[in-house]
């Protein structure tokens, strides 16, 4: 059967200006895709976060255009437009472009607004999934994000949401029959659980701060609603950093996974 690749040369032998918009996984690069890692090496230009970890740029090879664009908290590096505009010109110029976006580029990466200029450029585009921060990190403690018993359901949402005077609903966030993961969330830690009690979330909830993911240097911290600021002012946890809500935060105890950081499990003898 045919494979649909829209970058493919067309009859005249010029590729049609194409982006790829690739997800990088969490930052351990075992948990990039075959196909992420391909096209990173096929590339001839890339443009990427500040959230890609070093060991997946380290697979572009020596002498493609690569262009920095990371953006530090609060301060857009390279504004939005001027990176959609970089997009648009590098396709135009015939190029293979690979736009790099760490976790899931679908996942509080803004995407659609990519999305929007190529199509607006009539640039064609191709989404590549990758491992977004809420499995890692969960993966990475020994949970499931879901379970039978503790989450039938899941919710990421980004801390964006206790923005300014913005309170987000809380009552319909404090769900019990749920894992509530908060991208975002770090600075923000003592609204929100204060805001989750006060939507009717017991004090004893269980909460999670997961920082760095899958990387070598993950550290976390598991506690309640209750002390969790307290415990993230007596011992503070860097960004990247997710937060963690909900039952099956308190199944990682049994998990052998916990002991180790990239969460590789001991065979069972
Ligand atoms: N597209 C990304 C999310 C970008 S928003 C994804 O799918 O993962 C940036 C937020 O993601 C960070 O503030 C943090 O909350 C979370 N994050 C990204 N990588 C992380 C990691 N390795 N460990 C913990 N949190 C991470």
């Amino acid at each position: 059967m045919a494979r649909r690749d829209a970058a493919l040369p067309s009859e005249s032998g010029r590729r049609p200006a194409h982006v790829y918009l690739v997800g990088a996984g969490s930052g351990d690069v075992e948990l990039l895709t075959l196909k992420a890692a391909r096209l990173l090496q096929e590339a001839d230009a890339v443009v990427y976060d500040r959230l890609v970890g070093e060991e997946v740029l380290a697979l572009i090879p020596a002498g493609r255009e690569r262009y920095d664009v990371g953006k530090a908290r609060g301060h857009h590096s390279v504004p939005q437009a001027e990176i959609g505009a970089l997009l648009v010109r590098l396709a135009g110029e015939g190029k293979s472009v690979v736009r790099l976006k760490g976790g899931d580029p679908g996942v509080f990466g803004r995407m659609g607004e990519e999305l929007a200029v190529l199509a607006e450029a009539g640039v064609g585009a191709e989404i590549v999934p990758g491992i977004t921060a809420a499995s890692a990190a969960c993966a990475a403690m020994g949970i499931p994000l879901t379970d039978r018993a503790h989450a039938q359901q899941l919710r990421l949402v980004t801390a964006q949401l206790c923005r300014g005077d913005g309170e987000p609903d809380w009552s319909t966030l404090a769900r019990r029959d749920e894992t509530l993961i908060i991208y975002m969330g770090l600075a923000k830690i003592d609204a929100i659980c204060r805001g989750l009690r006060r939507g009717g979330l017991p004090d004893d909830w269980p909460v999670m701060l997961v920082a760095n993911a899958s990387l070598p240097e993950q550290a976390s911290l598991v506690g309640t609603l209750t002390d969790m600021p307290a415990k993230l002012a007596a011992e503070p946890l860097p960004s990247p950093c997710l937060v963690v809500v909900g039952s099956v935060v308190s199944m990682g105890a049994a998990s052998p996974a916990r002991r180790n950081g990239r969460g590789d499990l001991a065979p069972l003898s």
